[in-house]
């Protein structure tokens, strides 16, 4: 099939998650053809850094034949079976005990779903039968915070805090949200410090407010992702852990982002220090070559649920696919035999920030902040006083044209720029980026002028 039949053919049958339907079919699609590395090429040959890792999975980039051979062999031996009555595999019992091993201390069980929406759809019906199987049936209410993330099924967009999806669908009544840690954009006269302990406290106002003995959980990304890279200030956690030491309310940390590496740690909640009761993860697991989510859950909970008789009447049919876990074992084995992530902690990481920060001396960025391999600019029309070029932020549209044109995937979040490059970038790689992102900011700055 040609180009232009191919994009035909997209236009008329193909509905694109988070995309204007309309506006599709004038502005047409990229069709994405190959990868190598940490490079994505298109139809028409043009070949990009990505910037993105995919979204948020490839963190050990696309040429990793390891992983899609333990897919194939998988598919050869048992293509599927599944864990409901009295079944399991070989491959499942093996992810599950390598996760025990990779998580955090404390958390030794775990529930696989399909993808990280569905794993948080779990998460609301393991809270919910961890209260009532210890008679606590008021804590009902689940506190999450404005513009975050936690996925797309009803479960997971009601849980997440984006006022666009909130618009489109009934969420579930018994979530509320509270401020976020976004010091840029919702900081005003604050320092970060202050404005990190504001945004923590606000948690403990509305745990007062509701009742403490109604609150059944709190959920968080340990840095907001798909909401624009939000890195919360360093006061901001310790004060969350604080408020929450004084309540009996589980923590639900979702990790799908910055699970398996992308802070330098292998969790978000290692880096930050926190002990979750439950943890999502999903993307990264299988470095996005098979679709895999899951939760982990902690001794805390896991003693309770497996306490007590009495099904738990929820599952997936794709729950442990085999071929899904073998993708997953074959991901770790990477990660832990090649010290990945050791080298972004300790090499890339370090060098990413430095040279990213440079970008803060350019016209139309308001802030550069970075964190292991992720990153974010601000795109501003007056640095002094943060302000935007107009309220429809084209700014960060016009500049992700602009970085793809330089061949570089950068995702615009309204006008905030960001980056998450794979773990295994080169500081090349990472000089590369720093450049064809500049590129793109001069040419979105002459665009605006
Ligand atoms: C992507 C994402 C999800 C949803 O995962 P899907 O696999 O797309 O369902 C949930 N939480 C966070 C933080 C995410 O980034």
């Amino acid at each position: 099939m040609s180009k232009i039949q191919l994009l035909q053919q997209d236009r008329e049958h193909l509905l694109h998650p988070f995309t204007d339907f309309h506006d599709l079919g004038k502005q047409g699609t990229r069709v994405i053809t190959n990868a190598d590395g940490a490079y994505i090429t298109d139809i028409d040959g043009h070949r990009m850094l990505d910037g993105m890792s995919g979204l948020w999975c490839c963190n050990l980039g696309y040429s990793r034949n390891e992983i899609a051979d333990a897919i194939y062999e998988q598919l050869r031996t048992l293509p599927f079976y599944n864990s409901f009555f009295q079944c399991t595999t070989i491959p499942s019992i093996e992810l599950a005990d390598a996760l025990s091993e990779v998580t955090p201390a404390g958390m030794n069980n775990v529930f696989f779903t399909g993808s990280g929406s569905e794993a948080n759809d779990t998460n609301l019906r393991l809270i919910r039968r961890y209260w009532d199987l210890k008679d606590q049936p008021n804590k009902r209410i689940i506190i999450s915070r404005k513009n975050a993330y936690h996925g797309s099924t009803i479960g997971g967009a009601s849980l997440g805090g984006m006022s666009g999806m909130h618009k489109q669908f009934e969420a579930l009544d018994y979530i509320t949200h509270i401020q976020q840690p976004y010091w840029f954009g919702e900081g005003g006269d604050m320092s970060p410090e202050e404005f990190g302990v504001y945004a923590a406290r606000c948690l403990d106002e509305k745990i007062q407010e509701l009742g403490p003995d109604n609150i059944a959980a709190f959920i968080a990304e340990p840095i907001q992702g798909a909401g624009g890279v939000i890195i919360p200030p360093e006061t901001y956690w310790p004060e969350v852990k604080k408020v929450l030491a004084q309540y009996d309310i589980l923590l639900v940390v979702d990790e799908v982002i910055f699970g398996f590496g992308r802070t330098g740690e292998w969790f978000g909640s290692d880096y930050y220090g926190l002990e979750p009761d439950l943890m999502t993860f999903a993307k990264a697991v299988t470095n996005g070559y098979f679709p895999l989510g899951g939760t982990m859950v902690s001794d805390r909970v896991a003693e309770v649920v497996k306490s007590k008789g009495g099904e738990f009447t929820h599952g997936y049919t794709y729950s442990a696919h085999p071929a899904a876990c073998m993708a997953g074992l074959a991901t770790l084995n990477i990660l832990r035999g090649e010290k990945i992530i050791d080298n972004v902690r300790d090499n890339t990481g370090p060098y990413l920030a430095k040279r990213w920060a440079e970008l803060a001396d350019h016209p139309i960025v308001g802030e550069t902040r970075s964190l292991g391999m992720v990153g974010a600019l601000e795109l501003v029309k007056d640095k002094g006083s943060r302000a935007r070029f107009d309220d429809d932020c084209t700014a960060g549209g016009i500049c992700r044209d602009m970085s793809i044109k330089n061949g570089l995937v950068m995702r615009a979040t309204g006008d905030t720029m960001i980056i998450a490059p794979p773990l295994i970038i080169t500081t090349e790689q990472v000089d590369e980026l720093v450049e064809k992102a500049r590129r793109a900011l001069d040419d979105t700055a002459k665009a605006l002028a």
